[in-house]
Parts: C-alpha cells; sequence; structure tokens
C-alpha cells in the first residue's frame, strides 16, 4: 500500500493517465509488450511506475525500471516519484552513467537508457526486473532505439523461461509504424489545455533571437499573467537574451527598489506608465473549452487563427494594441515590471536547472528561456505562454570525412507541436512561432531518429560484444544506414576489436562478411569500458609503464564534453566585459602553464586537459577554482566521477594492474609521454594530419593549414590550442569540428 500525501493525491487525479489506470494496467496484464501514447504532462512518466508497483510488479524478486533518454529526466523524475509515493530514494532510485543512489532496496529504478544497455552486457535476459519502461521514445535516442529491438526479443525470451517480464514503450508523439511487432497502442487522450497558435507574417532569417526578445518584451507588458517558455538553439544564444531580459526587466530579489534606489520622477513615471499599460491590456480571444482544435493545427488553418493576432499584419487591431513597439530598438528599463528569468540547457549545473520548478518570486512573471530541453522531457509549471524560434542546433556528422559540425536547422513540426503544448498545462495557452504558417508547412513531419545521423562505431561494438554477429539483421526500428554501419566495421576492425575478414572472395562475399566479423578478445575488453571504441582502446593500451592513471584521465578529459568555460560570449555590461577579458587572460596563462615543458609539450592540448584536471584535482576540485581557471564545473566532476569509474572497469579487466584512483599525480615522465603518445595514436591512428608543404606555391587559403587524407580542403590548429604557435610538421587529432574554419581539436605530435 502506498501512503501518498492528500495534497499529491489530489494533483494525481487531474492527470490524464490516472484516468485510464485500468485500461492500462489491464493491456500490461494480457500483453508482453505494450506502447503507451500519450501527450507530454499527461502523468505516463510519473504515473505508470507508479501503477505497476501497486498492481505488485515489484513486490517479488523483480524490481520495475524505467529508461530516460537525458540524465536531468532520471534523477528528477526519480526524486519525484519517491515524493509522490511517500517513498525513501533508497526504494525509488536512480542510476545515470557517473552516479547513483540505488539500494538493496530500491523497487523502482529510474536510469539513462545507456545504463541498462550496459546491464543488457551483464545480463542479457535482465532478470533482475519484473517490468521496463522505455520512456520518451519518441525521442528515438540511438540507445533507445537498440534497446527496443532489443528488448523485443528479450521480452518473449524471459516468457519462455516461465519468468515473464513487461515491456512498456511509452512516448508523446509517436510514430507508430515505427515500433513494430506485438504492439498494442493506448494514446492517454490529450487532456491539455487548449493552446492558440500565432505565426509570424514574416520569418526573420537572421536575427531570431532579436525577434524573440521583442516578442517576449512584448507579452511581458501586454498580457495577463503567466509563465514565459521560449525556445532557442543553444548557450550562447540563451544567454544572451537572458542578459537583454534582466537589463529590460531587472528584478532584484529582497532588497528589490529600496526608497534610495528609487528615483522619485522615475517611479512617477512608472505609475502613470503602468496606468497606462493597465488600459492597453489585451484581452486574449475567448477559447471555447468544448470546441478547441487540438494541436497540431490542421493545414491551413494556421492563417485563420494567425490573423487573430499576426503582429507583422499591418493595421491589424493587435498591432494598434501593441502600439508602442519599441522597434528596432533597445527596450527601456523598466523596473516596474519584475520579469523572473532563468536559463535552461543541459550543461547548466544541476542546481540551477532545479530552479525553473520552483514558483517564481511573489510579484513577478517567469520566464525560462531554453534550449530543447524542455520540448517534452521536463515539464515547467505554469507556462501559458511560449514563444518558439523553430530551430534547433543539431550535430551533423560528415559520414565520409567524420568532420563534425553544428548547424542550426529548422525543426521538425510534430516538434514544433510539442514545444507549442507546453503552453496549455495548467490553462489555456499561447503559443507564438517566430516565423511563417507556409515556413512551418515546409518542416519535416517528424524529426529523425538519431541512429540514422551519427557514427555508430560505439554500437556495432557493443552489440558484437552481445553476440548479434550480423548487425545488419538487427531489428532496428530504424537502421541505420548501410554506410555508417561499414565504416563502423571498420574502424573496430583497425582498432582490433573485431577479426579481419578473410581477404578472398568475390565483392559481394567479402561485402558480407565485412558485416559480419565476430569480435576479439580485445574487442571484449574494449566493449566493457563505458566510451567509444577508440578510447577504449586506449585504456586497454594503458597498462605499459604505469601510464594507466594518466590514460584514465586523458579519456575521462577527451569524453566528458566541453571541459573549458565558453568565455567568447557577446558583449554584455562593462564590467562583465571586463571580468570575462580577465578571465580569457587567466585562462590563456593557465593553459601555458599546463602544458608544461620540455617532451610533455608534444602532448600539446592533450597535456592541456591532464594538467587542468591535475591542478583542479590539486585544490580538491571546487567550484572556486573551476571558476577562478576558466573549467567548467560541472564537467570537472563529471571527469572525477568518470575516472572513479573507469578505474574500476579497469580493474575488473584486469585485476592485477591493481588500481586505486589517485586524484593527484605527477607529471608524467618523458617516457610516459612517449607511451602516452603512442596509445593515443594508437586510438586516432586514421586522425592524422600533416602540414603542407611549399605552401608559397598553393593557393593562400592553404596557409598554415594541415592535409588530411580523408579531406580535399586544408584543416587548421585553433587559435586556442597549445600548438597553435608550433605548427608541428604531423599531428594527430582527436576531431575536426567546422567551425568558421574547419578546425582540429584535441590536437598532439
Ligand atoms: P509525462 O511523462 O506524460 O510528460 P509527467 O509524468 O512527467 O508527464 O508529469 C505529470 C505532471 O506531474 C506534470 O503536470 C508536472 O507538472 C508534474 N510534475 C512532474 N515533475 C514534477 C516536479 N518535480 N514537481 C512538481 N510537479 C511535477
Ligand atoms: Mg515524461
Amino acid at each position: 500500500p502506498v501512503g501518498r500525501r492528500p495534497e499529491i493525491q489530489e494533483a494525481r487525479l487531474k492527470l490524464p493517465v490516472l484516468a485510464e489506470e485500468q485500461v492500462i494496467m489491464e493491456a500490461v496484464r494480457e500483453n508482453t509488450c505494450i506502447v503507451l501514447c500519450g501527450e507530454t504532462g499527461s502523468g505516463k512518466t510519473t504515473q505508470v511506475p507508479q501503477f505497476l508497483y501497486e498492481a505488485g510488479y515489484a513486490s517479488g524478486n523483480g524490481i520495475i525500471g524505467i529508461t530516460e533518454p537525458r540524465r536531468v529526466a532520471a534523477v528528477s523524475m526519480s526524486h519525484r516519484v519517491a515524493k509522490e509515493m511517500n517513498l525513501s530514494t533508497r526504494v525509488v532510485s536512480y542510476q545515470i552513467r557517473y552516479e547513483g543512489n540505488v539500494t538493496s532496496d530500491t523497487k523502482i529504478k529510474f536510469m539513462t537508457d545507456g545504463v541498462l544497455l550496459k546491464e543488457v552486457q551483464k545480463d542479457f535476459l535482465l532478470q533482475k526486473y519484473s517490468a521496463i519502461i522505455i520512456d520518451e521514445a519518441h525521442e528515438r535516442s540511438v540507445y533507445t532505439d537498440i534497446l527496443i529491438g532489443l528488448l523485443s526479443r528479450i521480452a518473449p525470451l524471459r516468457k519462455k523461461k516461465g519468468r515473464p517480464m513487461k515491456l512498456l514503450v511509452m512516448s508523446a508523439t509517436l510514430r507508430i509504424e515505427d515500433f513494430t511487432e506485438n504492439r498494442k497502442l493506448f494514446p492517454v487522450e490529450a487532456r491539455q489545455f487548449p493552446v492558440t497558435v500565432h505565426f509570424n507574417k514574416r520569418t526573420p532569417m537572421e536575427d531570431y533571437t532579436g525577434e524573440a526578445f521583442h516578442k517576449i518584451c512584448k507579452i511581458h507588458r501586454m498580457l495577463p499573467p503567466g509563465g514565459i517558455l521560449v525556445f532557442l538553439t543553444g548557450q550562447a544564444e540563451v544567454h544572451s537574451v537572458c542578459r537583454r531580459l534582466r537589463k529590460a526587466f531587472p528584478f532584484r530579489p529582497r532588497r528589490a527598489v529600496t526608497e534610495e534606489e528609487e528615483e522619485p520622477d522615475t517611479s512617477e513615471k512608472t505609475r502613470q506608465f503602468k496606468k497606462a499599460k493597465q488600459k492597453k491590456t489585451v484581452s486574449l480571444p475567448r477559447i471555447d473549452l468544448d470546441n478547441y482544435s487540438a494541436l497540431p493545427v490542421d493545414e491551413g488553418d494556421e492563417d485563420r487563427l494567425a490573423g487573430i493576432d499576426d503582429e507583422e499584419e499591418e493595421g491589424s487591431d493587435l498591432d494598434l494594441e501593441f502600439g508602442d513597439d519599441p522597434g528596432d530598438s533597445e527596450e527601456k528599463t523598466d523596473p516596474s515590471l519584475p520579469l523572473y528569468v532563468l536559463p535552461l540547457y543541459s550543461l547548466l549545473a544541476p542546481e540551477q536547472q532545479a530552479k525553473v520548478f520552483h514558483p517564481p518570486p511573489t510579484g513577478t512573471r517567469l520566464c525560462v528561456v531554453a534550449t530543447n530541453v524542455a520540448e517534452t522531457s521536463l515539464t515547467i509549471p505554469g507556462v501559458k505562454y511560449v514563444v518558439d524560434c523553430g530551430r534547433i542546433k543539431k550535430r551533423f556528422y560528415d559520414r565520409v570525412t567524420g568532420v563534425s559540425s553544428f548547424k542550426v536547422t529548422w525543426t521538425s513540426q510534430a516538434s514544433a507541436n510539442q514545444r507549442a503544448g507546453r503552453a496549455g498545462r495548467t490553462e489555456p495557452g499561447h503559443c507564438y512561432r517566430l516565423y511563417s504558417s507556409a515556413v512551418f508547412g515546409d518542416f519535416s513531419e517528424f524529426s529523425e531518429a538519431e541512429i540514422t545521423r551519427r557514427p555508430v562505431d560505439d554500437l556495432v561494438l557493443q552489440m558484437k560484444d552481445l553476440n548479434i554477429e550480423k548487425v545488419v539483421n538487427f531489428p532496428f526500428p530504424t537502421p541505420p544506414p548501410g554506410e555508417a554501419l561499414v565504416s563502423a566495421e571498420q574502424l573496430l576492425v583497425s582498432l582490433g576489436a573485431l577479426e579481419e575478414p578473410p581477404r578472398t572472395g568475390r565483392l559481394k562475399q567479402l561485402e558480407r562478411a565485412r558485416l559480419s566479423s565476430p569480435i576479439t578478445p580485445l574487442g571484449r575488453a574494449m566493449a566493457s569500458f563505458p566510451v567509444a571504441p577508440r578510447y577504449a582502446k586506449m585504456l586497454a593500451l594503458g597498462k605499459q609503464q604505469d601510464c594507466l592513471p594518466y590514460v584514465i584521465t586523458l579519456v575521462a578529459a577527451m569524453t566528458v564534453r566541453e571541459i573549458f568555460e565558453e568565455l567568447d560570449r557577446p558583449a554584455g555590461s562593462e564590467e562583465e566585459n571586463s571580468k570575462l577579458a580577465q578571465k580569457r587572460a587567466r585562462l590563456a596563462q593557465m593553459r601555458r602553464l599546463w602544458a608544461g615543458q620540455g617532451a610533455s609539450l608534444q602532448l600539446g592540448d592533450l597535456m592541456v586537459m591532464l594538467g587542468a584536471v591535475g591542478a583542479c584535482e590539486f585544490a580538491g576540485c571546487t567550484p572556486k577554482f573551476s571558476e577562478d581557471n576558466g573549467l567548467r564545473y560541472k564537467a570537472m566532476l563529471e571527469i572525477r566521477r568518470l575516472r572513479g569509474q573507469l578505474t574500476t572497469a579497469v580493474n575488473a579487466v584486469c585485476p592485477e594492474a591493481g588500481l586505486f584512483l589517485d586524484a593527484r599525480m605527477a607529471p608524467p615522465t618523458v617516457s610516459q609521454v612517449r607511451y602516452l603518445r603512442q596509445i593515443v595514436l594508437a586510438g586516432l591512428g586514421d586522425h592524422l594530419a600533416r602540414r603542407v608543404q611549399a605552401e608559397e606555391l598553393l593557393d593562400p587559403k592553404w596557409r598554415n593549414g594541415y592535409k588530411t587524407p580523408l579531406l580535399d580542403e586544408p584543416v587548421f590548429i585553433h587559435p586556442s590550442s597549445a600548438l597553435f604557435k608550433t605548427l608541428p610538421e604531423f599531428v594527430v587529432y582527436q576531431e575536426v569540428m567546422e567551425t568558421s574554419k574547419m578546425y582540429m581539436r584535441g590536437i598532439c605530435f
């Protein structure tokens, strides 16, 4: 029996899934695999695990597992469910790559999809679990896709063995055709409030952040209370808009607007202004709750809806009422209308992220400026207005050259509709799309599955380790492109993780053989490390010359994203700018120090990473040290945890190493540096570049350029690299990232 508190119980009863509990649980009893589809916010993630628990799925010796594609969701949802059920986090727990609070009492376990995939490797039948929920399946993350494929085989096997396991796939927007076999669909009715969608007449191609800013200002000045959620594409944009908003509508906690700060004549003006405002407040179109067109808006409907208050439309009613549009000029500072502005993106520190769940200070309006993380995994309370730039920043990989770049592209219709839906959680809402209905019509219907867009070498290795030799035949919900599978397999053969395919036979046979090479013992060791195969190879070689602690640290630093703070933000206030400049200078100085001297210089950027981690650990890995030295604290913590985890993993494969995590490391010796370079080369052997010779004979674009085997174009050393001035003849790089130029990252020689 679950003893929920009355206020929790009351809130639960309002959730659409609760009305469907009977139907859902009946379906679960009668079927092995179930697909459950319901709008974001309908209560899937928080309630369905509780249904299973109450139906006794965790009362035997099996537990209930829930996977989430995002770490933030795994952590926060486990806390939420523990709270709702009035149970300790010893019982409702989470496990993510670096940490968890799972105990022997755990009955409900939230985890990232990658964590469950690792568990499949240890116990293919997942006997620990009596039920598994794959959440957010619509996100189509690679691990989720592969888990669905695997579990569709595991669940029937478990039934055969007489220890059945239930599989639930939960999704917000489901492209049902993709989830094959034995499915039963129970769309939980979208009992969310209607959201009126407003399209822009014109679509700003360049300055959509400026457009977003102006739209937010208008909403805040004109429209009735209610939170604003803004979708932008990246961290830099989020910060820039937050800064502009805070300047326009300053909010000072507590000591807000004390007497001395408030100049009398401003306050008089403010009062007048406020009065004027009140009269002008637009009353939103009345929405008939029983008769609304649910999202998505039907083709052709958009313009009708948009007509209501398309701001670009000359002479429209709203245009008049929004008469004092400041146009392109920056907003006037207006402290009388405090706006509580919060950023939200995945690299943000967790305690900052958690702020969005708390009510804003009284008298203020909440405005969350977010990236795509707010689209489906997290429900932010009290949002009434959504401002959607319609774009998303994605990483693109060139399958042939391996060059990656981040590009901003239009999102899909499904995801734009998800974003709009965020406005209707607690009452009818409004979504302002900063693009025209025609542009929306050109969006693709659904977002592509991640598996079709990124290299799959890590997946292929994991699958081979599960003895799935013919990866091509695996029941992927969406299979990765054939050429991605071929190049993954080639890379794994070259790393020694898979057996060399026989060199005889005709081309066709060869092709087939290539896609079914069995795994080698080295490959098995590599598969047990929670990092991509290139880095796993480095770990597997690290034993020589007591290099392991360095290799572990290096691999941890190379696989954690963005360890250095982003310091080229757009201009802020003068004070901020000079602080930023100081920080930049300090970081440059520290980078030179971390790069070391003599032999270690050859490790280039990798030595800088080693040095940075070493220095940070030496200082006790504090937020202050990170902050002062341009390191991202969250990244430093991740590196620390990953080092611990890699140390355990290496010890498991090779107990004689007897490693223990020593936070403080002496700088590597000359011979260790030599070995480290060889080890890095073993993992990145195909990432070799040579400085162009006789460059005076070539096109000026080749100046200081490097030639790589796969690219026709030159690649470069970034000014922030430790080797920018050295320009060695040969270099090994971690990856090529295309920004303003093709830059190599993580270079050594
Ligand atoms: P779904 O998975 O269908 O998107 P959820 O189960 O995540 O829905 O959310 C159901 C409801 O629970 C939402 O309305 C949300 O407001 C509420 N909720 C979720 N997490 C929290 C939290 N940490 N604090 C307060 N309310 C929450
Ligand atoms: Mg959910």
